[in-house]
């Protein structure tokens, strides 16, 4: 499998899907502008967008990195057989990501951390599976790692009278639910060292809790960042959000924060839904930011 190492760490993609997003750039980002995509074909078609189709190219991933102390998940996939009947790209899917995942190098019982950047449907899923006909956490070594902000916003029991996001209950339900009741959740505030290599931040805009985490290294280290950035034309176009930002203001505070932390440090950034080969290089330029890709190193 191929991966990045990073200072002394390992990185390796485990994906869950890659292919055509759900919505044309046109509904996907609000502030679109056509113009800023059209000076970017060279580098977009066709890992990051088919002109034919008007589409962009997504991928569903998590992040298996292995340092010296810790074998660490970073968002958990749609996951399979999860109702999501609301979302035909995450309804009932049954992939063969756990194979994917021993072909990076690890079963699930050698995961001791998960960390979801924040608690949408597709970066929760595979935090459990079903077995005999119930939701039990696939990670049973692991300490789920979720920010309090964010678990106390989609946990229906903190808002009893909500009555209006049925999905909310369904998917907290089946995917980070059997996780607290297995006492494997741990709720972080605020800034959070898992140890001196591994720093997870607030990181609000697209959900009010969404945190990122940091690989801390002298040489630039890397930052994964969940759902900061949707798509790599977000760095020349960092004022664009996804119509999927809850913060719209926020959201594009955060995304330049994070964007001028990976020019100014050298920190790669790895998001959860690039395109290939899914791992870049921010670089300032007259005007703003440029990607530029990082092919996986072995
Ligand atoms: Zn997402």
């Amino acid at each position: 499998m191929r991966h990045w190492r990073i200072g002394n760490a390992v990185v390796t993609r485990v994906e869950e899907q890659l292919g055509h997003g759900s919505f044309p750039p046109d509904q996907y980002f609000t502030g679109f502008e056509r113009d800023v995509l059209e000076r970017n074909l060279a580098w977009l078609v066709p890992d990051h967008y088919v002109p034919e189709a008007d589409a962009l190219i997504t991928s569903v991933h998590s992040w298996l990195i292995r340092t010296t102390h810790h074998t660490i998940l970073v968002d958990a996939c749609a996951g399979n057989h999860k109702d999501r009947h609301w979302w035909p790209r995450f309804h009932d899917l049954d992939t063969p990501w756990l194979d994917r995942l021993a072909r990076a190098g690890a079963v699930p019982e050698e995961i001791d951390i998960v960390l979801c950047t924040h608690l949408h449907a597709d970066h929760i899923g595979w935090n459990t599976r079903l077995r005999d006909g119930r939701w039990v956490p696939t990670f049973p070594n692991a300490r789920y790692l979720f920010s309090r902000t964010e678990h106390d916003h989609w946990d229906p029991r903190q808002h009893p009278d909500d009555t209006l996001d049925p999905h909310r209950r369904i998917a907290y339900g089946d995917s980070v639910l059997p996780v607290v009741e297995a006492g494997q959740a741990q709720l972080v505030d605020g800034s959070h060292a898992i140890d001196d290599e591994l720093l997870i931040e607030p990181s609000p805009g697209h959900t009010p809790g969404h945190v990122l985490l940091k690989l801390l290294h002298a040489e630039g280290g890397a930052v994964f960042c969940g759902d900061v950035l949707h798509h790599p034309l977000q760095i020349h176009a960092p004022h664009w959000n996804s119509q999927f930002c809850a913060d719209q203001e926020q959201a594009r505070d955060t995304r330049r924060r994070v964007l001028e932390h990976c020019a100014a440090k050298r920190a790669l950034l790895l998001p959860t839904h690039f395109g290939a080969p899914h791992v870049v290089a921010v670089d300032e330029v007259a005007g703003g930011f440029a990607a530029r890709f990082i092919e996986p190193h072995g």
